[in-house]
């Protein structure tokens, strides 16, 4: 509970309409996205300004209570749930777009914007953010930097890393910085602006962002490759790169994916095809039909069943539409679903997948794979029912056997989602103990009463390495 004092305090500042701490209030952000993850916060906020935010976080490093920013909650790590209690920060007032820069190509926003009202909001005036999580509809521009989001378009056009100039932060200290600008090129000092992308919270929180925009390619064609069996999809993707092409989108859905998604989505998806690939390439139309035409070769080549190209924009829409609700599809078979982010270097990518499937027959638990095949960024999807207890288990040594295969591929155990609370056991592994010392080292600088998202990224002790049998 917070003490008296810090309360009239809060409530001070943001007023008591913007101060939260009953019990219906505090479950209701007690837990996010990342199943079997639950703690009560002492008290929930939502302020107005940066200048509220400063106050707030003073009081809160003056007498020691933990602060959680949280967007949407949408974050597949625990990112959000209140672990050691304190406040939780939410953006909901902040929601603004304050200014589409059509000279500088910039936009400039409040954390609490929704991701896609911001994609449709520059889109109406031809130009192009393209960072789209799946959850774009109801994430967050703040959730999104904290955990470095990608999406469909990431392999042609990066993360939102990559789209980042600018922010302003309230570090744990109540300081306010600026960091970057509206510049192509700025090497003044430590590049804190990517510091903070991925940062999770934990760093300080981020009040304002300037985001890079592109002008929108001209023109989009999709298609979907049919595969008899993984390995043709997964020769199909090398064959697409290393022939010099990047399309727009390169998704992968395995057999079991496709079944849940096409009984979800009803749009005809095939359902009886070991893997397919879903391509999408944008651009000039000339360069967009050469890309498609070739591609279809390379997926010919690599005995694809069959190729179809959707016939209008509405037809590649419901396809994509589809694959981003593969996670919504799969969580409807059981009473919980598990989805994580092991990624591996795209060569890797059916080596990867033949293990998962092997792993999940090993420990007698369901696991459907789809994910960015472009990117080797695979999201291994298990269906179970956190009540069973020894299922559970089954599945968390199921799933520290799939990190360890995906390390040692040369891959990494998280490739979007964070580290969170989930992952911190197995930070480590990833890193080493000293990579993690140093990031820890980094974080005290910064944050040296740890007020700052406690409790996530570093794990109080990390997971025994497991040894991938051969
Ligand atoms: C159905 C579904 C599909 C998804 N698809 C994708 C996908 O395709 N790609 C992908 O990368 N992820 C995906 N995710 C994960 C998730 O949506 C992303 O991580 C997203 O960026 C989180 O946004 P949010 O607003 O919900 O943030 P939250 O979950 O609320 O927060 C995420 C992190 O950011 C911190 N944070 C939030 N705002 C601030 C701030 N202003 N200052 C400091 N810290 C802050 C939080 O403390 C937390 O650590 C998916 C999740 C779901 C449920």
């Amino acid at each position: 509970m917070l003490d008296k004092l810090v309360k009239q305090k809060l409530i001070s500042i943001v007023g008591k309409d913007n101060f939260f701490d009953s019990e219906e209030d505090l479950v209701v952000y007690s837990y996010d996205a990342t199943p079997n993850f639950q703690a009560m916060p002492d008290a929930v906020i939502r302020p107005r300004q940066t200048k509220e935010i400063q106050e707030i976080v003073k009081i809160c490093n003056e007498f020691k209570v933990p602060i959680v920013p949280r967007g949407s909650g949408t974050n597949l790590c625990a990112g959000t749930c209140p672990l050691e209690g304190g406040i939780v920060l939410l953006f909901t007032h902040m929601n603004n777009i304050l200014e589409i820069d059509e000279e500088n190509l910039t936009v400039t926003v409040q954390p609490g914007v929704i991701t896609l009202d911001l994609i449709n909001a520059v889109e109406e005036k031809g130009l192009f953010y393209p960072p789209d999580p799946s959850s774009m509809k109801i994430s967050t521009i703040g959730g999104n930097i904290n955990e470095n989001s990608g999406g469909l378009r990431g392999l042609k056009y990066g993360v939102t890393r990559d789209y980042v100039m600018g922010l302003e932060v309230v570090l744990p200290n109540g300081e306010v910085i600026r960091t970057g600008g509206k510049l192509a090129k700025d090497v003044a000092g430590y590049d804190f602006t990517r510091l903070m992308v991925g940062s999770e919270g934990t760093l300080g929180v981020i009040t304002e962002a300037i985001l890079k925009l592109i002008p929108i390619p001209e023109t989009k064609k999709t298609m979907l490759a049919l595969f008899d069996n993984l390995e043709g999809a997964g020769a199909a993707v090398q064959s697409i790169i290393s022939n010099k092409i990047i399309p727009a989108t390169l998704e992968f859905l395995d057999q079991g994916t496709l079944e849940v998604v096409e009984d979800f989505a009803k749009i005809g998806l095939p359902t009886e095809v070991g893997a397919v690939l879903l391509i999408e390439q944008d651009g000039p139309r000339e360069i967009v039909e050469r890309d498609m035409k070739k591609m279809a070769e390379i997926c010919e080549q690599s005995h694809a069943l069959s190729i179809q190209v959707a016939q209008t924009v509405e037809e590649g829409l419901a396809l994509t539409t589809a694959r981003r609700a593969a996670l919504s599809a799969l969580a409807r078979k059981k009473p919980t679903t598990i989805l994580e982010d092991a990624t591996v270097p795209r060569s890797k990518i059916a080596e990867m997948v033949q293990a998962i499937n092997e792993i999940a027959q090993k420990y007698e638990v369901e696991i459907c794979t789809f994910g960015h095949a472009g990117d080797g960024n695979l999201h291994p999807t298990c269906m179970t029912d956190a009540r069973d207890v020894d299922e559970i288990h089954r599945v968390e040594e199921a799933f520290a056997e799939i990190f360890a295969k995906a390390i040692d591929l040369g891959g990494t155990i998280t490739g979007e989602h964070g580290v969170g609370v989930m992952k911190s056991p197995y930070l480590a592994w990833k890193l080493g103990e000293e990579g993690v010392s140093a990031m820890k080292t980094l974080k005290f600088a910064f944050d040296p009463h740890n007020i700052m998202n406690p409790g996530k990224m570093f794990a109080k002790e990390t997971k025994k390495r497991v040894v991938v049998q051969k």
